[in-house]
């Protein structure tokens, strides 16, 4: 059994000073330090452990705030003794007593109380508890997620879950804390709403004032808050709940948070500067201990990550940056001919040859070399060729008689591959050389632990490509939403558009134009995305319809915001940022189900809650509602 780490009182409690004394308590059980040997102190709490010495019992009670160990003597307080007997693990008491230094020797470290125990004279249990299903004081037990879930208050018990809610308190404390001080006013938006359109299904639910009639839960608050910059709020920021009605893939949930951010009169650079600034202070606040990797934080226009990294979320906390050796094999193999003729083709295709440099791989087995010609064309890839540059220098490689000692010369002088190192390349149309060799470099990065785990590595990819070409539906559509505003200098790309006029064609010089839209990404993940908005209502039409809908389609879903622009709208921009991730990632977590309080299940239920259920059949009925289930058979 492992004891509980040190508890630093100071984040469990982020700023308090107030006293937390009831008649229950004196102090927390993280308060009493060896200074306050010979004071009277009562505790109350969980039993986080029991041992029972016949005439000692120990009982470590815990609180959130930490661990103090109550010791019963049987000779100084027989009636607390007796009730001493009786507790077990989970138990809620309330103990009073004095507080004593530990003899010397006794002393536990671990435990920011470790130098004192409370001598008891009076133990009462306020609660009993049944055997738990699982052990709530062992943090590193594995435990089945499902029974977590399901007895979720009891998992939010264990050390390592109180960590990591206390921390998610303190980021949002923080975020709070820096809006504020930034000027920034809290709105809240309804949940009630009509249709926020982010892509994904809208969940829905029923009027009963008005039969028939649906409301929307907010995919996120987008149209509120630009609506709020109509107004005149100037900076509006929320802890927005946000819904959407997905699969569950990976760690996606139906119901998130999002940290919602809108500002007027700002342009990018405004948005970024204020988003960066915020990001950095909020992480100093929430783990002060992670070093960031870089501030001001690294910007890359998409087309420039895409190239670097292949990949719009990039992890810059380690280099592995893609190479172009396009140009490097037409000038060895001379007349645009490397000589492998996978390369020429693709070159002559206008395609790319692409590499990564893995290190210290050259010596890697056959095996592991499938494995990675496998994984690049799970990736999307043809093949995957490789050169290894042995401790000597000396290159080598299966396609080297194809190439020729030019080539492949050329291949590790361009790669700036090294004694051990392993070139990988891929030889595609732009897009999937690209895409393939990002995904091998994160592979590989997280093989080789090339990453620093501590390291926050915040970077900006922004001026992504406002549209691109449906070629099913003959349209472009928004890459990000369709209210992001064009760069300035992009906009007479667009002028060869006007409203219903308009026939999209992929050679649109439309296609060309850069959304003002930034995301925000941390060690790789995206944390959130935004823009500057377009502003005039006609523009905003202009980009609708550019995107095939047509004014009425656009006056139902978009009404207010399209009316609401006839009333003079700043020129307004923002972000959201997702919470979750966010925590999860300061807290060293890959799912954001470690950070929520009460998350649902991947088919979307809440095993705690029995959630969803059927409603009663009296609800049906008020909602105007009939039921048809799968097999086809009607609700009464
Ligand atoms: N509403 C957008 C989203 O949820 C964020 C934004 O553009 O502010 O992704």
């Amino acid at each position: 059994m492992t004891d509980s780490p040190p508890i630093d009182r100071a984040l469990q409690a982020p700023g308090a000073t107030a006293s937390v004394a009831t008649p229950y308590r004196t102090h927390t059980c993280g308060q009493l330090r060896a200074t306050d040997a010979g004071a009277s102190a009562r505790l109350a709490g969980w039993v986080h452990r029991r041992r029972d010495h016949g005439h000692l019992v120990f009982l470590d009670l815990r609180d959130r705030y930490g661990i103090t160990q109550v010791v019963v003597n049987e000779d100084e307080a027989p009636r607390a003794h007796k009730v001493a007997s009786r507790t077990r693990s989970e138990f809620v008491v309330t103990a009073e007593g004095t507080v004593a230094a530990r003899l010397p020797g006794t002393e536990n470290d671990r435990l920011a109380t470790g130098a004192i125990e409370l001598r008891t004279t009076d133990l009462q249990i306020l609660s009993e508890s049944k055997t738990p299903p699982f052990y709530i004081n062992e943090p590193d037990a594995p435990i089945d997620e499902s029974l977590r879930l399901k007895y979720r208050y009891l998992d939010l018990r264990r050390e390592p879950m109180q960590q990591r809610l206390l921390l998610r308190g303190r980021l949002v404390q923080a975020i709070r804390e820096v809006h504020h001080a930034h000027a920034f006013v809290e709105v809240e938006t309804p949940d009630l709403i009509k249709s926020t359109p982010e892509g994904a299904r809208d969940f829905i639910v029923p009027s009963r004032l008005q039969p028939g009639s649906v409301y929307a839960l907010p995919q996120s608050p987008q149209q509120l808050k630009q609506l709020l910059m109509v107004a005149g709020m100037d900076r509006y920021f929320q802890i927005a709940r946000c819904f959407r009605d997905e699969d569950l893939r990976g760690d996606r949930q139906p119901e998130f948070t999002q940290l919602d951010l809108e500002m007027s009169f700002v342009d990018e650079a405004a948005v970024m500067a204020f988003v960066e600034q915020m990001a950095i202070e909020v992480s100093a606040a929430a783990v002060p201990d992670r070093p960031l990797q870089a501030a001001p934080f690294p910007r890359f226009t998409y087309a420039e990550a895409m190239e670097r990294f292949g990949t719009d979320k990039p992890d810059v906390r380690f280099g592995m940056e893609l190479i172009d050796l396009g140009p490097a094999l037409e000038r060895s193999g001379g007349s645009a001919a490397s000589g492998f003729r996978v390369f020429d083709d693709a070159l002559a295709a206008g395609g790319r040859v692409m590499a990564v440099v893995a290190p210290r791989m050259a010596d890697a087995t056959r095996s592991r070399i499938d494995e990675l010609v496998d994984q690049a064309r799970r990736f999307g890839a043809k093949g995957l060729a490789h050169v290894a540059v042995n401790s000597s220098g000396t290159p080598s490689s299966p396609i080297a008689k194809f190439l020729g000692e030019e080539s492949i010369g050329a291949i590790v002088s361009v790669s700036g591959a090294e004694a051990g190192d392993l070139v990988l390349m891929v030889a595609d149309t732009p897009p999937i050389a690209l895409d393939v060799l990002g995904h091998l470099r994160t592979e590989l990065a997280t093989r080789l632990q090339l990453a620093d785990p501590n390291v926050l590595a915040y970077c900006w990819v922004h001026r992504f490509p406002m549209y691109q070409w449906d070629a099913e539906l003959g349209r472009w559509d928004a890459t990000h939403n369709p209210f992001s505003g064009v760069l300035p200098e992009d906009e007479p790309l667009l002028a060869t558009l006007s409203g219903d006029s308009m026939r999209p064609s992929p050679d649109d010089p439309a296609g060309r134009a850069r959304a003002m839209q930034y995301d925000l990404v941390l060690n790789g993940w995206e944390l959130g995305g935004g823009s500057v908005r377009i502003h005039r209502r006609d523009l905003l039409e202009q980009s609708f319809a550019l995107q095939g809908h047509s004014l009425e389609a656009m006056q139902e879903k978009f009404g207010a915001l399209m009316r609401a622009f006839e009333y003079g709208a700043p020129p307004h921009g923002g972000i959201a940022i997702g919470i979750d991730r966010w925590a999860a990632l300061l807290a060293h977590q890959d799912n954001i189900r470690e950070v929520m309080a009460f998350p649902k299940t991947q088919s979307g239920s809440d095993l705690m809650l029995e959630a969803p259920s059927p409603p009663d059949p009296g609800q049906w009925a008020e909602l105007g509602l009939r039921f048809v289930g799968a097999s086809g058979e009607r609700n009464r």
